[in-house]
């Protein structure tokens, strides 16, 4: 894999306690925390803890543990933030942000967990 992770991103500075955050949840591999602008009530982004750079590159390369851990984690913080439809909350949009085309910010693996409102439609048309 050609992939190169840069480890002066932003996540990649959070993730080594150089810049805080608003933890939601820590575990051996994910964090998760408030985004910093958030664009809807509940908006959470889940990070892996290993250098992945976008989502396929963590889906081909992070470890079993790494991918159940993560996953995990993020049921956790859904059941933190009481948004599970199963379980009496409203619901959810996860988003996951992946390079030039996908508008991806920062180059360190991360979903984006968004509620707390109706979230519109999925995405606009093409032109
Ligand atoms: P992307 O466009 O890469 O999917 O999203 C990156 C997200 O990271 C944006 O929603 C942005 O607001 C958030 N973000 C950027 N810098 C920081 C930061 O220093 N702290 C936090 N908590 N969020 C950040």
């Amino acid at each position: 894999m050609t992939y190169t992770y840069d480890a002066d991103n932003i996540f990649a500075k959070i993730l080594r306690g150089e810049i805080p955050n608003n933890t939601v949840l820590e575990t051996d591999h994910a964090l998760a925390f408030h985004d910093i602008q958030p664009s809807a009530p509940v908006h959470v982004l889940v990070i892996p803890k290993g250098p992945y750079i976008c989502y396929d590159h963590f889906a081909l390369a992070a470890t079993d543990a790494e991918i159940i851990g993560f996953n995990r984690a993020v049921g956790e913080v859904c059941q933190k933030l009481g948004i599970q439809p199963g379980e009496g909350g409203n619901g959810y949009r996860l988003i996951a942000n992946s390079g030039p085309d996908g508008v991806q910010e920062v180059e360190h693996m991360h979903l984006h967990i968004l509620g707390g409102r109706p979230m519109g439609r999925m995405v606009q048309k093409a032109n």
